[in-house]
């Protein structure tokens, strides 16, 4: 049924904004007519169904960061094209696209901020960069806040939407892979918790690392959460895959995530778990047994956080 036609749901539709745009329109998800202004109000959810439509980087801060709390870091890593990868266009050229289109420098943000005023390493994918993709930079950054989680005792929350590996980085996409898990198990090793969000759709490299190795992994309602795509999977085993495969709700009753948590609740069950999970104290230590600021002066540190640290001066 196309926008036009004459079935469709009687909605009275205002017509006063000069460029035909009446603010209604039609939930790609159900089919009904929703207001723009109430589809923002609602967090970008359908009032109608629930779906959950995408939200950029500055939008999930909004979300769950206290206003006025987030602090970007580790912008100084940017992309570059070592391998002069050129496909149907070349990666410097789509990089120049992305990064109009979307008003970012690249699809991963990471920083630190508070939830409820609780103090968390939080990193997040956009989507409308190079479709969330994980290059060399995106893999820098993850792994740059993680270790930053490390030196300061933070928990750390990262919210995923990724299409997975950048190819136009071929092999030192993939190598990220290695390196955001190589870091997230120091982490764990100190017994600081790992939360993590995926979102639609959350695919390929990023599921297949740092996004499934949450001490807790959250899923946004209906999310598409898989490593191949479904045709592909299909292809390869010559089957059908059941209805609602590689959805939230069939991964949670096949016990691949832990949660579904509906936007509107997310801050709050993230306030909830970082709290629960920091409270033992086994796993806290006070943030200034090691009187840190980051690449600066270190004073006494355990060696295996030196060396860490000695690493991260390199990289930059
Ligand atoms: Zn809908």
């Amino acid at each position: 049924m196309g926008l036009f036609s004459r079935n469709k749901p009687k909605i009275k539709v205002q017509t006063t904004k000069k460029d035909g745009y009446s603010g209604w329109v039609k939930c790609t998800h159900c089919n009904e007519m929703v207001h723009a202004n109430e589809l923002q109000q609602n967090l970008h959810c359908c009032p109608k169904c629930n779906y959950h439509y995408r939200l950029s980087a500055v939008q999930r801060i909004q979300l769950i960061a206290d206003s006025g709390t987030f602090q970007e870091m580790f912008t100084q890593f940017k992309p570059l094209d070592p391998l002069q990868f050129v496909d149907t266009e070349a990666y410097t050229k789509r990089l120049e696209n992305a990064k109009k289109n979307s008003g970012r420098d690249e699809a991963a943000m990471v920083g630190t901020c508070q939830i409820f005023g609780v103090k968390v390493a939080l990193g997040i994918l956009d989507f409308s960069f190079m479709a969330g993709s994980m290059g060399s930079v995106v893999g820098e950054r993850l792994t740059s806040i993680i270790e930053y989680a490390l030196l300061h005792c933070l928990p750390l929350v990262f919210i995923s939407a990724s299409g997975g590996a950048r190819m136009q980085e071929s092999a030192l996409s993939l190598m990220q892979m290695a390196k955001t898990s190589a870091a997230l198990a120091k982490l764990h090793e100190k017994g600081l918790p790992y939360i993590s969000v995926m979102t639609n759709p959350t695919t390929g490299g990023v599921t297949a690392s740092f996004a499934t190795l949450g001490d807790i992994i959250i899923a946004e309602p209906d999310a598409l959460i898989g490593f191949a795509g479904p045709r592909v999977v299909e292809q390869q085993m010559r089957q059908k895959l059941p209805p609602g495969a590689q959805r939230s709700e069939f991964l949670l009753e096949k016990g691949m995530i832990d949660c579904i948590v509906n936007r509107h609740e997310l801050k709050e069950k993230l306030f909830q778990l970082l709290n629960y999970l920091m409270e033992n104290d086994r796993v806290y230590q006070e943030p200034s047994t090691y009187k840190v600021l980051y690449g600066q002066s270190l004073g006494k540190l355990p060696q295996k956080l030196q060396e860490l640290l000695n690493l991260a001066e390199n990289y930059k």
